[in-house]
């Protein structure tokens, strides 16, 4: 990391700003005063000025020129998409056909992807611009984005802190203003906490709202493809091209699909619960603390029902959430042998020195404690007393924050304990770091709809998140609310 830190430009809190959103700039585009060429060219010189965040890991400047000279001919004879000229970057988790891709792993390494994942092509269909792929924590696993290959991606606005993870670079991305729309990977809180982080939005839908096909697998009964944007219209659009059924995926719902991004005005009184543990809980930055009550203070004076909720479940999240992630990890990963893809060890001396030589050589420390971890609890005199216990207690979760929502319309509560953190800490005791996911993670267990909106600046004027979950497939409600909350000046 020492290479990037260099003390001239780690001295400075950077300015940095996001696009404006892209619906503001549509009218210009549909009327000729800007281009799509325009705009791509400006994303791609801020990607080059900014190349020390470290936040792409490839940038495909040619073909998003050439896409974006296309769409404005769209433009001209009015058969322009309804998001031609939204500039996309995706997370190296997500495949994308004849372009390279690696999950942030050496394991990859030389793997090019042989056809693109569902929710990439939708946006695509509709006229979206891909320009590239965004650093993240190897196979997504991690909290501050220090676990890549690539080396770490850098906060956009001070870099000697994380911007959080495991899809770091797409939220420095959409900060620092590189693409309107990012696409990460929320298992455990992937892109809620790299969103609060970063001072961006964070839309995580319901497990199997967005189909998992071209998602390269961490744990495939929580990962959910989700969305970074700097305006939370940009967002819901997004979300409604990506969403829905697909046939590759036999995971996804046949729920409909709302035009979530024509529906954000929130009318009427909302019924809001807070965990009142998440308040009181030990370790929790004590601003953070005082900008969550600010905001539901907020709430009460706009007319809303606001009462704090037990939830006694909530320090059992996280034991939950690594029991099953990394049992569903190891075997999800076992898939990488050294014969099928990428990273082979010339090593070698027979077949089976070839898998333990290849995964040796190609997974980073996180990666292979996870696969180490899962497969003990997958081994046969523990599975009762881990895995299936575990599962017992997401059901106990899941039934607890239905309940909190049969009651309630929202939950509302922090993002994250903290904000972003200096490069370097917690990387020693990765208990630590898996404490970054204390209020994400229950949301991803119940596999319930989140979002993370920015929530004021701490001291330090690091970005405070704050959280509001929903129950299953009520996006819709969730980002109506969202809008209506930054109406009340919570942003
Ligand atoms: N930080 C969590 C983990 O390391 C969440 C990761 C994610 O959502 N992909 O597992």
């Amino acid at each position: 990391m020492a290479h990037l830190l260099t003390s001239a430009y780690t001295s400075c809190v950077r300015t940095l700003e996001p696009l404006a959103s892209y619906f503001s700039l549509r009218p210009a585009l549909a009327a000729g005063t800007t281009t799509c060429v325009a705009v791509v060219e400006q994303c791609l010189a801020t990607i080059a000025a900014q190349e020390k965040l470290n936040v792409f890991v490839n940038v495909y400047a040619d073909e998003a020129l050439a896409r974006a000279a296309q769409l404005d001919e769209q433009f001209k004879a009015g058969t322009a998409g309804p998001l031609a000229g939204l500039v996309v970057g995706i997370k190296d988790l997500l495949v994308y056909k004849d372009h390279p891709v690696q999950g942030g792993s050496k394991i990859l390494n030389g793997f090019v992807s042989q056809f693109t994942c569902t929710a990439v092509q939708r946006l695509i269909d509709a006229g979206a611009i891909i320009i590239g792929h965004q650093n993240c924590d190897e196979f997504g696993m991690g909290s501050s984005n220090q676990n890549s290959c690539w080396g770490p991606a850098l906060h956009p606005l001070v870099p000697q802190r994380v911007p959080g993870g495991s899809s770091g670079g797409s939220a420095a991305a959409v900060r620092a203003g590189m693409c309107h729309v990012a696409l990460g990977t929320d298992t455990g809180g992937s892109v809620r906490q790299p969103a609060a982080f970063c001072g961006v939005i964070g839309i995580k839908p319901s497990y199997a709202r967005v189909s998992r096909y071209g998602l390269i697998a961490y744990s495939s009964s929580f990962d959910t493809i989700s969305v970074f944007s700097a305006h939370l219209q940009d967002g819901a659009a997004a979300l409604a091209e990506m969403a829905g059924q697909d046939d590759n995926d036999n995971t996804s719902a046949h729920v409909p699909v709302p035009a979530y991004a024509e529906k954000l005005a929130f009318t009427g009184k909302a019924k809001v619960a807070y965990l009142t543990n998440t308040l009181h809980h030990e370790g929790v930055q004590k601003e953070i603390v005082d900008h969550t009550s600010a905001a539901l203070e907020r709430l009460k004076a706009a007319g809303h029902t606001v009462e704090g909720v037990e939830f006694p479940l909530l320090d059992y999240a996280l034991p939950t959430y690594y029991i099953l992630t990394t049992a569903e990890a190891s075997a999800n990963l076992a898939r990488f042998d050294g014969v099928r893809y990428g990273h082979r060890s010339e090593k070698a001396h027979d077949l089976q020195h070839l898998y333990t030589q290849s995964r040796t050589e190609g997974f980073g420390p996180e990666v292979k404690r996870r696969i180490m971890l899962g497969t003990y609890i997958l081994s046969e005199g523990y599975c009762d007393a881990y895995f299936t216990q575990a599962q017992r207690v997401r059901r106990m979760i899941q039934e607890q924050l239905g309940e909190i929502l049969a009651a309630y319309d929202f939950i509302v509560l922090p993002t994250t304990p903290t904000t972003a953190f200096k490069c370097g800490e917690h990387t020693q005791n990765p208990v630590e770091m898996y404490l970054a996911d204390l209020f994400t993670v229950g949301a991803s267990v119940a596999g319930f709809p989140a979002i993370s909106i920015p929530n004021g600046v701490d001291e330090q004027q690091l970005p405070i998140g704050l959280q509001v979950v929903a129950n299953a497939f009520q996006e819709e409600k969730m980002l109506a609310f969202a809008q209506h909350l930054q109406g009340l000046g919570i942003q």
